[in-house]
């Protein structure tokens, strides 16, 4: 999933409970929640540890022209944070709950980047762990353009949100 999926479902959590850990916890949740509903292309789908012999690095070029511009988008959602908590009450308390919920529901794929890295035991466990969460309720993967579609509307819902909620 698009990292500035998640950082949306974490800056309108971290809105609704403005506390940097109870929005943090909340981050993270919502990662797991977003990633157990099927989202992804087939080609998107990180099957294999990164390096090893059956994965494939044929879309690992793709992957990094995307990924940064989503992180551009992710990181645009701190400055939007920032905006929208000039309009509520205890604005750097909100401000600190948004980026708390974006640093939780940023976090659990901060940990796969690692793994193109570095290969321990952890991390290797933490992939599995990551990857069998995306098939809890089905195996299956959607088309690039539903996928696409399903997450910029996300995206928009959790904006408009936050920022109906904050004023
Ligand atoms: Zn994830």
């Amino acid at each position: 999933m698009f990292l500035m999926t998640h950082a949306a479902a974490g800056m309108f959590l971290g809105a609704l409970v403005p506390h940097p850990v109870a929005a943090f916890t909340a981050g993270v949740a919502s990662h797991a929640i977003l990633d157990m509903i099927p989202h992804e292309p087939e080609d998107d789908l990180i099957l294999d540890y990164p390096g090893s012999p059956g994965s494939s690095n044929k879309s690992v070029r793709r992957r990094v022209i995307v990924s940064s511009f989503d992180l551009a988008f992710a990181v645009l959602l701190v400055f939007l944070s920032w905006f929208f908590s000039l309009k509520g009450q205890n604005q750097s308390g909100l401000f600190i709950g948004m980026i708390s919920g974006i640093a939780g529901g940023l976090l659990p794929d901060c940990i796969i980047v690692l793994t193109f890295f570095m290969n321990n035991r952890f991390l290797r466990w933490y992939f599995d762990l990551h990857n069998k969460i995306h098939f809890v309720i089905s195996r299956s993967s959607v088309p690039r353009t539903v996928s696409v579609a399903y997450q910029f509307g996300l995206v928009g819902l959790f904006v408009f949100s936050t920022y109906y909620f904050i004023t």
